[in-house]
């Protein structure tokens, strides 16, 4: 998902509806935006894009204030309906209290229980509604307390822009799993999943919000606390892979230089001869151009995408992911024809599209195919807020890399190292005693708990 908050700028949320279109990637089952006048908090949200739904001025009017928050839905605990669109809201003995999430908690079904048989009705399915009411049934009193008490009791990842009387709030998780950035428009303070909604909308970046910091935006201005008790930050790589958009920094780095880094380095651990690199459009296209530069083989556009269709995996259920497969890649056959080519890829994970995408390299008359992954096999999956579906519907968790490049028909077929994806980050390599980054759904290394994963059901 994606979250963006503006505190002290007239029409709030003109620039959210900006800044939530630049995260649009991050999730575009739904979006929504709540703005606050310093008396009242206002909420739309809506099924569908940001550009659908946000980008009139009626939607605008109906919004008003100098403070908003926002977010754009990836679901991925919690059914597809409109109760678990965010931010969620909820009228507390404080006052108003709005939430945007980017991340999954990974004790919420644990907390939910423990809560329901304290009375608390829950109004949606989503795991961010515990932090609602973990807040209102929380025996201490100032709002900040209450916030802090309540994120204690959270394992799991978030990044969260809260929006209530005191001001905005924004919080990292103290793994700093989700990225959230901090930005300034003139008088006014921005915060964002990424740095491309800063950029978007004319706003500088300030720095990163630091894994385990809250920040709290108000008239008396910015302050920033530290609740929570130090810990090794894990921030999630696949950011750097797949997610963040490849003009965003993330902790300094540029993701399209990381993917290019990525490519370079699959070059060198897994070269083979062939005419033609060809990235598959666009998660693939930073690593095969690093892939041809490094390995001197011409990148070309073999694959043309259509724009029309979302990203693949991100539609729920099968049937319709089989069907847009098809309407979003296309081969470019003349160019493709009789050619040796080798086809990069950010990552396999059902493996629906390296299969329609070989077989279409076959159909259009390509002499060899090789494949080229910029992530290690995706074998567990994530439980921090990437929809990575259960294990068996893992083909790297089924079947070996040897068995994978039968079944997918390539003539090759390799995966970049975890140290080879490392090293495209900057680093000597991973750290196996103290790792650098959460890369669980490729080594199995999960960072907290995993109470709901591991629960029996029953409550303390
Ligand atoms: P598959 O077709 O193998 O199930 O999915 C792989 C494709 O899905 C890749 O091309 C990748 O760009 C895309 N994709 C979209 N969303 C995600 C995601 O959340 N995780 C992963 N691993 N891949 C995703
Ligand atoms: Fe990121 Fe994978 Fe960790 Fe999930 S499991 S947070 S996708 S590295
Ligand atoms: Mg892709």
């Amino acid at each position: 998902c994606g979250v963006f908050g503006v505190y002290g700028m007239e029409s709030a949320s003109a620039l959210t509806a900006l800044g939530l279109h630049a995260l649009q990637h991050r999730g575009q089952e739904a979006a929504g935006i709540t703005s606050w006048d310093g008396s009242q908090f206002y909420t739309k949200r809506a099924a569908g894009h940001v550009a659908e739904n946000f980008s009139n001025e009626s939607a605008i009017r109906q919004l008003p204030g100098d403070a908003s928050i926002g977010h754009t839905r990836y679901a991925t605990t919690g059914e597809t309906a409109m109760r678990n669109v965010q931010p969620l809201f909820a009228e507390l003995s404080s006052g108003g209290f709005a939430v945007a999430h980017n991340g999954n908690i990974s004790n919420a079904q644990h907390l939910r229980r423990g809560l329901n048989k304290r009375g608390s009705i829950f109004q949606s399915t989503s795991d961010t509604e515990v932090i609602i009411h973990l807040v209102a049934t929380s025996s201490y009193r100032p709002l900040l307390d209450r916030i802090i008490d309540a994120l204690k009791q959270i394992e799991g990842a978030y990044s969260l822009a809260c929006l209530t009387p005191e001001g905005l709030i924004a919080v990292r998780d103290p793994l700093g799993i989700r990225p959230l950035v901090l930005g300034r428009l003139e008088d006014a303070h921005i915060v964002a999943s990424e740095t491309v909604a800063l950029d978007v909308v004319g706003a500088t970046f300030i720095r990163q919000i630091e894994p385990g910091e809250m920040i709290v935006i108000n008239e008396k201005g910015i302050r920033s606390i530290r609740p929570f008790a130090e810990q090794t930050p894990r921030p999630c790589i696949f950011e750097h892979v797949y997610f963040s958009r490849p003009d965003s920094f993330l902790d300094g780095m540029s993701v399209y230089q990381v993917r290019k880094n990525i490519g370079r380095e699959l070059a060198n651990e897994s070269p083979v001869e062939a005419d033609l690199v060809i990235p598959v459009p666009d998660s693939g296209n930073p690593a095969a151009l690093g892939y041809s530069q490094q390995s001197g083989i011409p990148f070309e556009q073999g694959i043309v995408r259509s724009h029309y269709v979302g990203r693949t995996f991100i539609q729920p259920g099968q049937a319709i992911r089989d069907l847009s497969v098809k309407l979003k890649h296309n081969a470019n056959r003349e160019l493709v024809k009789g050619k040796r080519i080798i086809l990069v890829d950010d990552s396999i994970v059902r493996g629906t599209t390296s299969l329609k995408i070989v077989q279409m390299m076959r159909d259009a008359g390509a002499k060899e195919v090789h494949m080229r992954i910029a992530s290690p096999p995706t074998r567990n999956p994530c439980f921090y807020g990437v929809d990575t579906p259960e294990r068996s519907k893992l083909l790297a968790a089924q079947m070996t890399v040897d068995s994978m490049n039968e079944f997918i028909k390539t003539d090759s077929l390799a995966f970049i190292s975890v140290n080879g994806l490392y090293r495209a980050v900057g680093l000597e390599g991973r750290d196996d005693s103290r790792p650098q980054f959460c890369d669980a759904c490729f080594t199995g290394a999960y960072p907290t708990s995993l109470t709901d994963q591991e629960d029996d059901g029953s409550t303390e």
